[in-house]
């Protein structure tokens, strides 16, 4: 029972080599922020020595796991996509008292890192190369595509299942030992998803998680000089950190950073239901999501009456405990988390926006109660930083024109979003927006086989998810080939 082994830990421990090894420093508690009192096993606050002995291990596993051929791989993933599905509730409980998501977004994202590892199990038989016409005689030209080495992944608390399995699937189908960092908040998905990976039969020291502090382990690992790449998803401001301290070494980065993405409400026949795309992009996981709707652009015409909707919504959203199935909207990380929130939302009326949503009471503890801020401007700090949090930003406008230059007058652009009845508008937003993903007439759901990634601060490298991710995570080689001495 890999995830019970998890709970029952009694000396808080990383995962290296397929072992628990005890870690050399004091230990971290792990919260659940919906209840103090709930009692989690915590983890090593790791050094970089164990770093260190992570990446020998992967070192060692490296040239085994390479040669084993690919659909062989992929059958590992397959078993380990099995085992994650037996444990699927055992792992969504986990999730939610790590990190608080109501537990039906838990089974969700559950169900979600699953098709993506479908998708990457499937890439250890796709890993193809290409056969180029030869001006030789007799000679053979072709490439194929080996493993870009041992890889590090450094992974956020918001998904604390798809962002591992995000990095861990097309890495491991594509030739790649692993050590996972994942954030001190969620810790023990990652280590029960590490166990899985043993109970699948991956072999020793294929996959190493170290827990700990990400300006320690974290900074450690980036800048490891036999780390060949650097899978990160977190904020914009470690990107860069991380960026350049593997571009010191010519390694390379997949970064998958914040967001502050813009929704344009044009026109729609039913604002009604424009507000149920918006709302449920919006607020999940209490709008800790880096493709988050946190900008709604709106026709002037129409803006009124979209921010009386949105606001009945908002007012409406159950707030309390995950593991309660009334509740829509769970708590905020950690207490930080929401006075960070809280800070935004004060900063925002300071400078001129106004609240529509009621001030009501939330239980105690790191909740926020869902809020709109109207008449924002793009000026404002609120529309211009990433919030983190269920507060939605209402900016208006009077054409297609002027809401692509204020929905792309950002620092990032990961996603965004356009509702209108008319294709002409819709493609003119498609075209001109400067995001690396756009919905039209939906909100912010990324499907899981589909290229995934943002531009300017919002991300570097190739997308993740996908056939993309098969390009970070392998090397090209060109081959010639003669078949005897010319
Ligand atoms: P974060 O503070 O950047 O942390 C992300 C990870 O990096 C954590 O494991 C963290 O360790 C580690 N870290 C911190 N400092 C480091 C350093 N100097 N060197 C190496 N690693 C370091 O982000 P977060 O607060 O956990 O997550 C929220 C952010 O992630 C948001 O900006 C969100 O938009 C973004 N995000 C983006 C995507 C996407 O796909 N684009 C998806 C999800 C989240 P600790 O354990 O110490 O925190
Ligand atoms: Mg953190």
């Amino acid at each position: 029972m890999s995830i019970q082994e998890v709970l029952e830990l009694s000396d808080p421990a990383n995962f290296i080599d397929n072992r628990w090894q005890p870690g050399a420093g004091p230990t971290r508690p792990v919260r659940n922020p919906a209840d103090p009192a709930d009692l989690l096993p915590g983890v090593p606050d790791s050094t970089p020595s164990e770093v260190d002995a992570a990446v020998e291990s992967a070192t060692r596993a490296a040239r085994h796991w390479a040669a084993t051929p690919a659909p062989q791989r992929g059958d590992v993933l397959r078993r380990w996509n099995e085992l994650i599905g037996e444990h699927a509730e055992e792992l969504a409980v986990l999730m939610t008292r790590e990190m608080g998501k109501p537990l039906a977004e838990s089974r969700g994202e559950i169900g979600r890192a699953r098709l993506e590892l479908e998708y990457a199990m499937g890439e250890a038989t796709r890993l193809h190369g290409a056969t180029i016409p030869s001006r030789m005689p007799e000679q053979l030209v072709y490439t194929q595509r080996g493993p870009l080495g041992v890889v590090g992944a450094i992974t956020p608390w918001n998904f604390p299942a798809v962002a591992p399995i995000r990095k861990l699937g097309p890495a491991l189908a594509a030739g790649c030992p692993v050590v996972l960092k994942p954030a001190e908040e969620t810790p023990l998905t990652a280590l029960a998803l590490a166990t899985l990976l043993r109970d699948a039969g991956l072999p020793d020291g294929v996959v190493n998680v170290v827990c700990g502090r990400g300006s320690v382990v974290g900074a450690h690992l980036a800048a490891h000089p036999k780390i060949a790449g650097v899978s990160f998803t977190g904020s914009t401001t470690v990107g860069h950190e991380i960026a350049a301290s593997v571009a010191r070494r010519l390694g390379v980065v997949q970064l998958e950073l914040g967001g502050k993405n813009a929704a344009y409400v044009h026109s729609a026949d039913d604002l009604g239901r424009v507000v149920e795309q918006i709302t449920s992009a919006a607020v999940q996981t209490s709008g800790q999501r880096c493709t988050a709707i946190s900008r709604v652009i709106v026709q002037n015409e129409i803006a009124d009456e979209l921010v009386r909707l949105i606001t009945e919504k908002y007012a409406a959203l159950t707030v309390g405990p995950g593991l309660d199935a009334a509740i829509q909207v769970g708590p905020l990380v950690n207490e930080q988390q929401r006075d960070r929130v809280a800070d935004y939302v004060r900063k925002g009326l300071e400078q001129g926006a106004t609240r529509t949503t009621p001030n009501r009471a939330v239980p105690n503890g790191p909740y926020f109660a869902p809020t709109v801020l109207d008449h924002v401007t793009p000026d404002m700090v609120v529309a211009r930083e990433e919030i983190f949090g269920p507060v939605l930003t209402v900016l208006r406008v009077s054409d297609v024109d002027e809401a692509i230059t204020v929905a792309n007058d950002s620092d990032y652009g990961l996603a965004s979003v356009v509702f209108s009845r008319e294709i002409d508008v819709a493609m003119k937003f498609a075209r001109e927006i400067s995001t690396g993903m756009v919905h039209i007439n939906h909100g912010t759901i990324s499907q899981p086989h589909v290229p995934f990634g943002g531009v300017h601060g919002s991300g570097l490298g190739e997308f993740s998810i996908g056939h993309t991710s098969t390009e970070f995570f392998t090397r090209l080689k060109t081959v010639y080939l003669s078949p005897r001495i010319p």
